[in-house]
């Protein structure tokens, strides 16, 4: 942060404070600052970092790790009290306050982060509903001779949250749904880039909770976040579990903290298509995933390998699903822009000016244009290409030429480099299916569909935006962030 940037941002928070009056938004609260001088506080955070355009110190937001973490400790002991009707009513309540505001935060999100698209943002926000609640803590009894044992699903209490700036408030708003039905309160640690959007949907999760059931802060946000503070939140005695969703370093971070860490790691996943596909089903589905939200979705289709008995007819099929076809020149000129080498180790890395970025965008750094209308570009490229080997985030898909489905399997595994995130196939033949979903063995295995399908959308099942890779715990529920237990009452009470 530059000095001048720092002196606005402190001039912005002292401004503030001068407009304050007694009982105010930048007033002290909720004793959380006892004791603080709020001005020199506030001056302070502001020094750190980008600050909000919601007051500090109140429904949630906070300028330290410690406020955050005493203050969600106490909101979880109130939700401890509340009945699991009312727990069910705050999870509904939050994702009823999600659609709502979707086209409001989508486009505050948008606007901040500067990636993905405004109807995408929108919509990941309206879907909410799909992410499941308490009716998933199912209390299990076994009667018999020797008593009754009643198999439960209790709180782990405090959960330390990092998010993407991929989905900045639709990961925090589906994490807050499916940990607070677990009974559990949150601390969160935003991307940098996203978290003005993520202050404003905390404060207002926070205020309506507490307005309806007498509960403040079970969602708690640190403001600024650093990696000092997701620091701070990995090693805090108050925190019971971790769950970060994210990129390479923080899952490898997460995966070497001293508590427990729930990891929703990277993913890279690739397509195969081979002879027995519906290729114009194929090329729909290509297009509808990889270029939801500009490709910024973890599971979105992000290189395909295909048969080349059917390579050429797929790329027509593309074209008409919508798909602009770069040509080999184009594809240089856009990878020469969308990748940047690094000199410590002389490999290509992903330029983040292109990732999330709309079609056009690409177009033109390819040095052509496309119609306003246009979603994904594609072309052929190798299969050693940056755009094939990293997770790009961005609306242009490589297409791969290969001899026969057994080399598209053997690439496809290896371009996704063992995260075991997901892998998609368009094919017809149930052999093909089981030997490259068995050898994948990624988390979710798509068939003959889009990515989203994946997620519940336009396909069965539900959505979560965290899916616990590393660790194993796959598409979280309200169940990942819950303890096992067991009353055992002996003697016997059976009935029949
Ligand atoms: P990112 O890794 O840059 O940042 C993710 C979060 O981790 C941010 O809050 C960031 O501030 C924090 N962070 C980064 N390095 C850290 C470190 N060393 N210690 C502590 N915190 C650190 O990722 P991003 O660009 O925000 O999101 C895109 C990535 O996230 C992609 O790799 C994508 O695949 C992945 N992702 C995974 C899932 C999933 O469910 N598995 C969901 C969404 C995104």
């Amino acid at each position: 942060m530059t000095q001048a940037l720092v002196q606005d941002v402190v001039a912005e928070v002292m401004r503030r404070l001068g407009n304050k009056t007694p009982g105010s938004p930048a007033s002290n609260s909720g004793g959380v600052r006892a004791g603080e001088d709020a001005a020199a506080n506030d001056a302070k955070i502001a020094s750190r970092g980008p600050t909000v355009s919601v007051p500090i110190g109140q429904h949630g937001i906070f300028g330290s790790v410690d406020q955050c973490v005493a203050a969600a400790t106490e909101a979880q002991k109130k939700l401890s009290r509340l009945s699991l009707a009312d727990r069910d009513g705050i999870v509904k309540l939050i994702k009823s306050i999600a659609k709502q505001n979707a086209q409001l935060w989508g486009k505050i999100e948008l606007d901040e982060t500067k990636i993905g698209r405004l109807d995408h943002k929108i919509e990941k926000l309206q879907i909410l509903e799909l992410v499941p609640g308490v009716e998933f803590l199912k209390t299990t009894a076994d009667s018999g001779s020797n008593g009754v044992c009643l198999e439960e699903y209790a709180p782990f209490g405090v959960i330390g949250i990092i998010t993407p700036v991929t989905h900045s408030v639709p990961t925090l708003s589906a994490n807050a749904v499916s940990m607070i039905a677990g009974g559990n309160a949150i601390v969160a640690n935003p991307h940098p880039s996203g978290t003005n959007c993520a202050a404003i949907a905390v404060a207002e999760y926070n205020k309506q909770i507490n307005a309806k059931y007498g509960v403040d802060h079970l969602i708690t946000c640190i403001v600024p976040p650093t990696l000092e503070t997701a620091d701070q939140i990995f090693n805090h005695r108050g925190i019971q579990l971790l769950v970060v969703t994210g990129g390479p370093a923080v899952a490898r971070a997460a995966l070497k903290a001293s508590k427990r860490a729930i990891v929703a790691g990277p993913g890279n996943p690739p397509v195969v298509v081979d002879e027995t596909a519906c290729l114009q089903n194929a090329a729909r589905s290509i297009v509808a995933g990889a270029s939801f939200d500009n490709n910024l979705l973890c599971i979105g289709e992000k290189q395909v390998f295909c048969v080349e008995s059917v390579f050429d007819k797929l790329m027509t099929e593309m074209e008409k699903a919508g798909g602009f076809i770069l040509n080999a020149r184009q594809i240089e000129a856009l990878t020469g822009r969308a990748f940047v080498i690094d000199p410590k180790d002389n490999k290509p890395h992903v330029n983040k000016d292109f990732v999330g970025k709309d079609a056009s965008v690409l177009a033109a750094a390819a040095g052509t244009s496309v119609p306003p209308t246009t979603q994904l570009l594609v072309g052929e490229t190798n299969k050693d290409h940056p755009f094939v080997q990293e997770e790009q985030m961005m609306p242009f898909v490589p297409f791969v030429r290969v001899k026969n489905v057994d080399e598209a399997i053997d690439l496809a595994i290896q371009s996704e480099h063992g995260y075991r995130h997901t892998a998609l196939i368009h094919s017809r033949n149930l052999d093909t299916i089981t030997r490259f979903g068995r050898r994948a063995a990624t988390t979710l295995f798509v068939v003959n569909g889009g990515s989203p399908s994946g997620l519940g959308l336009g396909g069965q099942g539900f959505l979560s935006y965290s899916i616990a890779t590393p660790t194993g715990e796959g598409i979280t529920t309200p169940l990942t962030f819950t303890r096992y237990r067991r009353i055992m009452m002996t003697g016997s009470l059976r009935m029949i």
